[in-house]
């Protein structure tokens, strides 16, 4: 998990979101259902559209890059059912895999229980041992988190596993390269890896950081 940072407020939810709240709130309080389409409306494609672009198209939570396989939900950070005024709030949304969005379910955390990364830097709660996630000593909230999303399900620790090991491959062949020019390419190569739109960033600036690898200033 990286930091994320919020885009702008797409203009159709400037104009919208009151309206749409008032709809769905309103008739919650008569006792009524909304409807798909009312409930739905926070899937408005420019929202989806400026969600991708904020997240890389990849997963919030874990970090795959779900754009290339399915569509990724927009995942409401406090989630849906129990607070309905937050459905249509630009602050309260993002990206996230069926997976994590699943886990996650409705689970309403504080800062205290759950990491949520537009508020807190996610690599100063997590590090990695091999491909496996673990909660950085004194962290509750990444102990939670972890165990909520399981971010250590068989299927993310095998392909964080073949991510890390195209990284030490990366860093075997720098190692070994004579050339002065060809080894700075292969390093500014290497510290691409770590950019936000890659897979598994976090992994890769972790690994990057302990081979002594730092972007030039
Ligand atoms: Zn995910």
């Amino acid at each position: 998990m990286i930091k994320l940072s919020k885009g702008a407020v797409p203009a159709v939810l400037q104009a919208n979101a009151e309206a749409w709240t008032k709809a769905v709130v309103d008739k919650l309080a008569r006792g009524e259902k909304p409807t798909k389409a009312e409930k739905g409306r926070y899937g408005h494609a420019d929202i989806k559209g400026a969600l991708v672009a904020e997240t890389n198209g990849k997963c919030a939570y874990c970090e795959s890059k779900i754009r290339h396989v399915t569509y990724g939900d927009v995942e409401h950070i406090t989630p849906k059912s129990p607070i309905p005024s937050r459905w249509f709030d630009w602050s309260n949304l993002t990206l996230a895999c069926d997976v994590c969005n699943t886990e996650k379910g409705n689970f309403v955390g504080d800062h205290e229980s759950f990491i949520d990364p537009y508020n807190v830097d996610p690599e100063e709660h997590f590090w990695h041992m091999g491909p496996t996630i673990f909660p950085r000593p004194g962290s509750d909230a990444a102990i939670k988190t972890e165990s909520l999303l399981k971010l250590n399900r068989p299927e993310l620790v095998e392909r964080r596993d073949a991510r890390l090991k195209g990284l030490l491959k990366h860093l075997d062949a720098i190692a070994r390269v004579i050339d002065a020019e060809t080894r700075r390419i292969m390093l500014a190569d290497f510290l691409e890896e770590t950019r936000a739109n890659k897979e598994f960033a976090a992994l890769a600036r972790e690994i990057a950081s302990r081979a002594g690898i730092h972007a030039a200033a």
